[in-house]
């Protein structure tokens, strides 16, 4: 989801913690829209007025051991209703990766649900995926594969691969009332193995998961040591039957004001505004790039549904930005026309999708 790192312009400096926590805290006023200024002009300055998009498929879906509170996906959660499917194949997956090459996508991420890839055969289809999008497509590959080790990290950039999604969810200190599978730190050593081999780092986290402001801005200080590359924001859209599946949405303004405070604390960074979007922002979408975000999301969700491309483009373009071209533009499908509906990740909308439902030993 990430690109080359842009340069610091002069005049312009990150701000610290201490100036984000006030920050954060504005939710309306004279405050809060000199934030959502100052952001927009600093996204100016280091970005530009181009937005990346990137597309995702959910390759593997459902059944996975782990307890994040806010998935569906665990198969702790019974009620919940997530696509449980086994991975794709390879040919699959690059015909999804093209799809999503010609809505715009620039980057393209693989997405399986699950602690790690700890079976052979699937490393081996998620490599040659990996060398088919390669060979045929322009998108840069990117993968969301759980905890990883040096020697599958090092097989699969052998193959290709060009970025590494891993969300690390939420700050510290509220990591625990979020998942017990797994450790904070265990996610920290897969960041740092994948950003020491050369991997450009796609890491952010969910808000709206019962955390203060404040500990957003902590999460934001973790990514920011982290020096990671891409920063994808999601908001929690509470999915029926996981433990978090009764908290309400944290407002627009909220939304707003996080997307802004990691702006200005990661002014070169890439600030993706991905998953809830819709249910979170509602009528207050197109303001993300207004708040700093200067990347997005085209298609569907991991187990939702999301705005057409078509729409994506329309949000762009009235915001007087621009969809950054893919680096071939021989392989992009709309010159002014988008496609008008997500013709990839459908799975993840098909209800009754449940055969392979695995039910938790
Ligand atoms: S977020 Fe990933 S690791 Fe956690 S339960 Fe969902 S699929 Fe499993």
């Amino acid at each position: 989801m990430c690109e080359t790192r842009a340069a610091l312009p002069p005049g312009i400096e990150p701000i610290s913690a201490e100036e984000a926590r006030r920050l954060i805290r504005l939710t309306s006023g004279p405050e809060f829209e000199a934030m959502l200024d100052r952001a927009a002009a600093v996204r100016h300055a280091v970005h530009g007025d181009e937005v990346s998009l990137c597309g995702i498929t959910n390759a593997k879906s459902g059944s996975c051991p782990e307890d994040c509170g806010f998935c569906s996906q665990s198969a702790h959660f019974k009620d919940a209703d997530a696509p449980t499917y086994a991975l794709l194949s390879a040919r699959e997956i690059v015909e999804q990766a093209k799809a999503a090459e010609a809505a715009g996508a620039r980057e393209f991420s693989i997405v399986c649900s699950g602690t790690r890839i700890s079976k052979e055969e699937e490393l081996s289809v998620i490599e040659e995926a990996i060398r088919l999008i390669k060979a045929e497509t322009t998108v840069e590959p990117c993968a969301s594969l759980g905890l990883m080790r040096e020697p599958d990290i090092a097989r699969l950039q052998a193959a290709g691969l060009m970025h590494l999604h891993h969300n690390l969810e939420t700050a510290p200190s509220h990591f625990g009332n979020v998942c017990t599978t797994h450790t904070f730190q265990e996610q920290i050593d897969t960041v740092r193995t994948a950003k020491g081999m050369g991997l450009k780092l796609c890491t952010g986290g969910i808000l709206g998961m019962g955390e203060s402001p404040e500990q957003r801005v902590e999460l934001a200080e973790v990514l920011r040591d982290l020096d990671v590359d891409c920063v994808p924001v999601n908001f929690l859209n509470p999915r029926p039957g996981t433990p978090m599946g009764h908290l309400k949405a944290i407002t627009a303004e909220e939304c707003l004001a996080a997307v802004a405070v990691f702006r200005l604390m990661m002014p070169t960074a890439h600030i993706f505004v991905m998953g809830g979007r819709e249910v979170n922002l509602g009528g207050r979408q197109d303001d993300i790039f207004r708040a700093g975000a200067n990347g997005t999301m085209v298609g569907n969700y991991l187990t939702s549904a999301g705005r057409t491309p078509e729409q994506v483009i329309e949000m762009i373009t009235g915001q007087g930005m621009s969809v950054r071209p893919t680096p071939d533009p021989e392989h992009w499908a709309f010159h002014g026309e988008a496609p008008a509906e997500t013709r990839w990740n459908r799975r993840v909308t098909e209800p009754g999708r449940r055969a392979l439902r695995v039910v938790r030993g």
